[in-house]
């Protein structure tokens, strides 16, 4: 986190990724995991989180006047889920990419979705839509002392 001398703290983006429980009942956590940290996004948070329903319903408030939303809950506090931050620039974006489109049908091949969900009600994995939605939902998931700050060695292979 770097501050300016009068402005405000300028911090690298952050997304919240999360693996659903689908996910993880399928033994997908490790492929999941594998292709951000293979991208070169840099993991600054995470954990096995049995989600309590009333986490679930603010995570997804927005979406609460849908048809889908009570079963929507009722899914993500089917069984635990993989919490995770993602940190770097663009992550936001890429992070969607990677997961692929909302419904799996219509995933492209290559993305997490596209390769191993058919149906939307049971898509696998959770990522940010926006920066600010990122700060807020890992203000949600996340305790500040469950934040890792870390310098990762491999960035000047990253990035130049
Ligand atoms: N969802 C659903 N039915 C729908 C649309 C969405 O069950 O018709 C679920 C699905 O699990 C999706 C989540 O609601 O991932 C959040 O919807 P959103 O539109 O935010 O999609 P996402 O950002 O996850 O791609
Ligand atoms: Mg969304």
């Amino acid at each position: 986190v770097a501050r300016q001398s009068t402005g405000p703290v300028i911090r690298a983006e952050r997304s919240y990724v999360m693996i659903k429980p689908d996910g993880v009942q399928r033994g997908l956590v490790g492929e999941i995991i594998t292709r951000f940290e293979r991208k070169g996004f840099q993991l600054k948070g995470l954990k096995l989180f049995q989600t309590p329903e009333d986490l679930a319903k603010e995570h997804y408030k927005d979406l609460a006047s849908k048809p889908f939303y009570g079963k929507l809950v009722d899914y993500i506090i089917s069984g635990p889920v993989v919490a995770m931050i993602w940190e770097g620039d663009g992550v936001v974006a890429s992070a969607r990419k990677l997961i692929g489109a909302t419904n799996p049908l219509a995933a492209e091949p290559g993305t997490i979705r596209g390769d191993f969900a058919v149906e939307v009600g049971r898509n696998v994995v959770h990522g940010s839509d926006s920066p600010e939605n990122g700060e807020r939902e890992i203000g949600l998931w996340f305790e500040e002392t469950e934040v890792v700050e870390w310098t990762r060695d491999m960035t000047p292979w990253l990035k130049e």
